[in-house]
């Protein structure tokens, strides 16, 4: 098998490269390749069977990128909830690290679009050390939530080094590790590199798969090395137009993520990310397919649907409405929309 940082140099980065593999117009895509950097590495451009197919729409830059006059570029305000650089502090009990600014796949929706794989983001030595003082500093911090870009495209001398001093603040208890690479460069994940995870439990992994196109052979056998050290696997899916935005991709989605181990933990609303407007869907579309999913499948395999609200002002969940009325007796439809009630604790039943 070849390594995958063979794998992963062996990228196209520009359209015209990506001219030499499929017909279309490439001059088109020049502009937005120019504002947002572009990489495909050799894994998953195999994965892409046509133009426009729900893969390259994830990958293949798009001329609206660049005439988006809605979206902002840093809708989470993740800068200004950063207490040091590259350390995000919403909630009160959890942080967001940013430790690599690559990815193995430049996500075209990427909320990160403004910095990740470019210039814009610094990420150094000096900023971790910081950030993980930071940590040690806080101690109502239980849960480190370590993302970039993509943590395991570091090296696995330096992802030991980071997690073994995460480990050393003794109020950290939980670390979690948000990466693509399962999905996009799955023979990134060694025997080695999950020897080294499984050193630093309680250790989990939030992967982000939005299609059962992403669902091959290989991002399985990543993820059984991962699951098998003992590392649960969770899923952060983005909804995207075009891509995934109907109940039967979901649902053939999130049921092969669960044969695989990993449990679908959150659906994305997308976000208002500069570059990124033309993904957008009414948050009707998710609600509806969550209607349709919820109770037919199994309830392993139904992620939350969040909206990461504007302005840094945190996740929410949209969930369908089931209730009718609330009075003496609760009313609601059930899954398949039949009417019933339920008499509230100390009423006539
Ligand atoms: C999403 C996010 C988290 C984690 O939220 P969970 O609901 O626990 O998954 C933590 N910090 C920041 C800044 C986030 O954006
Ligand atoms: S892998 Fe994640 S951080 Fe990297 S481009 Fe895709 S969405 Fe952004």
């Amino acid at each position: 098998m070849t390594h995958w940082k063979k794998i992963l140099q062996n990228s196209v980065n520009n359209p015209a490269t990506l001219a030499r593999h499929f017909d279309f117009d490439c001059s088109a895509l020049e502009p937005a390749c120019a504002s947002f950097p572009m990489r495909i590495n050799a894994y998953y451009l195999s994965l892409i069977k046509s133009v426009n197919d729900p893969l390259w729409k994830q990958a293949v830059p798009d001329p609206m990128e660049v005439n988006d006059s809605i979206c902002i570029p840093d809708p989470l305000a993740e800068e200004k909830l950063s207490p040091v650089p590259n350390l995000v502090h919403k909630y009160p009990d959890r942080v967001l690290l940013l430790v690599a600014n690559e990815c193995a796949m430049y996500c075209r929706f990427c909320t990160r679009k403004r910095k990740v794989g470019t210039a814009m983001m610094q990420i150094t030595e000096e900023s971790i050390e910081n950030g993980i003082n930071y940590i040690r500093r806080n101690q109502q911090i239980r849960e480190v939530l370590i993302s970039g870009g993509d943590p395991l495209l570091l090296s696995d001398k330096k992802l030991d080094s980071l997690l073994t001093r995460l480990r050393s603040i003794p109020s950290l208890e939980v670390i979690r590790i948000g990466t693509r690479v399962p999905c996009t460069l799955p023979m990134r994940v060694t025997k080695q590199l999950v020897n080294i995870l499984k050193k630093h439990h309680p250790l989990y992994i939030n992967t982000h798969f939005n299609h059962p196109n992403e669902l091959t052979p290989e991002a399985a056998k990543a993820c059984t090395l991962l699951a098998d050290a003992g590392i649960p696997l969770g899923c952060q899916t983005v909804l995207l137009k075009g891509v995934n935005d109907n109940a039967e991709t979901l649902k053939a989605l999130f049921l092969g993520l669960l044969r695989m181990r990993v449990k679908p933990y959150y659906l994305f609303q997308g976000d208002l990310t500069k570059g990124s407007n033309h993904f957008r869907t009414h948050t009707s579309c998710g609600i509806k397919i969550m209607r349709r999913l919820i109770g037919t499948i199994s309830g392993m395999a139904i992620p939350t649907f969040a909206l990461d609200a504007p302005d840094g002002k945190g996740k929410i969940p949209l969930t369908p409405d089931y209730i009718v009325s609330r009075g003496k007796k609760l009313s609601f439809h059930n899954y398949c929309g039949q009417l019933c009630t339920y008499p509230e604790n100390g009423d006539p039943v």
